[in-house]
């Protein structure tokens, strides 16, 4: 039975190389196509002035769970591959927030009784809160926005300021205003309600290619499946009971097909196919939102007090010290998610601007040896309450959708993405629908 099975992937960011690795562990042969010169997608690494950075920087938590089983499946080692941090928050001079080593949630709890930076009364309505959304078990009964549920649990302006609003747009890339209630508390209910260690947080000491594709990519290919880079598909053909993949190279057929793609190019292969016409609109209604980042190489001796810090109302969101991280001295990396007046600025003078932040908060009065904006405009989607976001099976039923914008508890993520992937994966084993 199994040997009847041929997959096609497109598309090799996390979602898709997720798939391959789960078909290619199962014995299932699969090819994969990417348009790109390389793997990752939207987590790739990126060569800039003999540098090795990425197109953003990422941090995994600790309850990214598949994300992590599968980097050490293909080879990858957590403990060597990543910083990892216990979960704390740093808002430079406004917020200090620890998660001392005892047990989920009570590490929490504790974190936000001492946070300094939070009056008592913000303290414990924080907490308060906190304990309210685990009597609910994280589940609320409709959907809202996460400014109308902090407000309808008391949140004050300043504890919205320095600690909610920071925590929505980091894990859901999307202002408070529109974003999703129900899916931060699915994060939460995962980062902070079970083991402690699913609130730590890791920060890659390698690029975001290396990490997981790359390695996926020789895995696959020991297992006899295929990897083709440069190789768009450029159309997905029915062809009785398999699908045939159409790119510039040629057409291949497969009994079944994932389809990896951004949710952009997903939409316009599935616009083309009978009967997939709703679920090409659903993809095409999803808004999408920025994140931006901005890489500042500074000399060698320039450092942050510490790995990654947040800045309170300014432009830069969060830093990362790569020296600290990486060993990549004098690099730092300053990331702004989600829409704002940054994306006003040219790309010369939002540099300047984040150099001046640096000098200003930290006296870091050097000037930057280079500096690189990397903007991603549509890098993940507007997280909006009551999302309708397509499901993994479509009208067709060997044609498989797999991606962080598709239907699922997290927002767009590594392990929204991953879990996506692997999802399909088992829906194309025997047995499965
Ligand atoms: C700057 C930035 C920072 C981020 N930070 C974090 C973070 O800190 N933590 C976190 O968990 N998530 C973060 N994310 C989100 C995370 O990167 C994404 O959720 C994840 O990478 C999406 O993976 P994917 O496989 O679903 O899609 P993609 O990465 O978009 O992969 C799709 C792939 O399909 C390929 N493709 C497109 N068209 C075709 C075609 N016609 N034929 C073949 N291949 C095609 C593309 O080239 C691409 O490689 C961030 C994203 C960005 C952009």
């Amino acid at each position: 039975m199994a040997a009847k099975l041929k997959v096609g992937i497109i598309g090799g960011g996390y979602a898709g190389m997720a798939a391959a690795v789960e078909l290619a562990a199962a014995g299932i042969p699969v090819t994969v196509f990417e348009s790109a010169k390389q793997l990752g997608g939207r987590a790739r690494g990126v060569d800039y002035h003999d540098t090795q950075i990425d197109n953003g920087q990422h941090l995994l938590l600790g309850c990214y769970r598949e994300t992590l089983r599968l980097i050490e499946l293909v080879g990858g080692d957590i403990e060597r591959d990543f910083l990892r941090l216990p979960l704390q928050l740093d808002l430079h001079h406004h917020l200090e927030l620890r998660a001392p080593r005892l047990p989920a949630p009570l590490h929490l709890l504790l974190a936000l009784l001492n946070a300094k930076g939070l009056n008592w009364q913000e303290r414990i309505k924080a907490a308060r809160f906190m304990l309210a959304l685990r009597a609910m078990d994280f589940r609320l009964p409709q959907d809202t926005t996460v400014a109308e549920l902090l407000r309808q649990h008391g949140q004050d302006a300043g504890l919205i300021l320095k600690f909610w609003e920071p925590l929505t747009i980091a894990a859901l890339n999307t202002p408070i205003a529109k974003a999703s209630a129900q899916v931060l508390l699915n994060v939460l209910r995962d980062a902070l309600n079970r083991k402690r260690a699913d609130s730590d947080m890791l920060l890659p000491r390698i690029d975001f290619t290396s990490l997981f594709p790359q390695r996926a990519a020789t895995f696959v290919e020991r297992h006899g499946g295929k990897v083709h880079l440069s190789c768009a598909v450029e159309a997905i053909v029915p062809n009785g009971d398999t699908l045939a993949l159409q790119t510039a190279q040629g057409t291949q057929q497969f009994s079944h097909v994932i389809c990896a793609a951004s949710s952009t190019t997903a939409e316009r292969l599935l616009r083309l196919l009978a009967g997939l016409d709703d679920t090409a609109q659903q993809i095409a209604a999803l808004e999408q939102q920025p994140i931006y980042t901005v890489y500042l190489q500074y000399p060698a001796q320039v450092q942050l007090p510490h790995p990654m810090i947040g800045l309170h109302q300014r432009i830069s969101q969060w830093l990362f010290d790569k020296g600290r991280i990486a060993g990549q001295h004098g690099l730092l990396a300053a990331v702004i998610s989600a829409e704002g007046i940054h994306q006003e600025l040219g790309q010369e003078a939002l540099a300047q601007k984040v150099a001046v932040e640096l000098r200003e908060e930290f006296g870091i009065v050097e000037v930057p040896l280079w500096s690189k904006v990397i903007a991603e405009k549509r890098a993940t989607f507007c997280c909006a309450p009551n999302l309708q976001r397509p499901a993994a099976r479509t009208a067709i039923p060997n044609l498989l959708l797999a991606g962080d914008y598709t239907a699922g508890d997290y927002p767009a993520t590594l392990e929204g993405a991953v879990l996506s992937g692997v999802d399909c994966a088992r829906r194309c084993l025997p047995g499965r629908k």
